[in-house]
C-alpha cells in the first residue's frame, strides 16, 4: 500500500527549525500501514529535512554550524542574478530534501532523543509543503 499525506506549515526562513515528528507520525498512522518506510520530503531548494536531538541548545548549535560552514555574506555566483539566498541554496543541498524513516508495529523507528525537523535555510518567510509517503502493508 502506498499512502501520501500533505503537511503545511509557515517558517520564518533564516534557519528557522521546525519539529515536524508528531505530523509525520500522525501521518502515518493514517495510512494504515503498519510496517514499512516513510518518506518525509520538502519539494524546494531553499529547505531541509533531517534528524536531531530537538532541544534549544542543540538547535543553536545546529544554526551557528550553518552559519560557520555556509555564511550568509559569502560571495556566491547564484546571487549575482539579483538573488540574495546563496546560502541557502547551499545549506539545502548540504543537509538534503528528505528523510526516510521505517514504521514498525505502527511506529516510527526513531531514537528516543531523534525528532525530524524541516529547516527553512530561506532568507524570508514562506509557507512549505512536506510530503509524508508511507509505503508498506
Ligand atoms: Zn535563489
Amino acid at each position: 500500500m502506498v499512502s501520501t499525506h500533505g503537511i503545511s506549515l509557515k517558517t520564518r526562513g533564516d534557519n528557522d527549525v521546525h519539529d515536524i515528528t508528531g505530523e509525520v507520525a500522525a501521518a502515518a498512522t493514517e495510512s494504515g500501514v503498519r510496517n514499512g518506510i516513510v518518506t518525509v520530503f520538502v519539494p524546494g531548494s531553499t529547505a531541509g529535512i533531517t534528524a536531531i536531538e530537538y532541544e534549544p541548545g542543540m538547535i543553536h548549535d545546529l544554526q551557528d554550524f550553518l552559519e560557520r560552514t555556509a555564511p550568509t555574506d559569502a560571495p556566491y555566483r547564484h546571487n549575482h542574478g539579483g538573488d540574495s539566498n546563496g546560502h541557502a541554496h547551499v545549506r539545502s543541498a548540504f543537509i538534503g530534501p528528505s528523510l526516510s524513516v521505517p514504521l514498525i508495529d505502527g511506529r516510527l523507528g526513531l531514537g528516543t532523543w531523534q525528532q525530524i525537523v524541516l529547516i527553512d535555510f530561506d532568507d524570508r518567510p514562506r509557507t512549505r509543503q512536506v510530503t509524508v509517503q508511507t509505503v508498506g502493508e
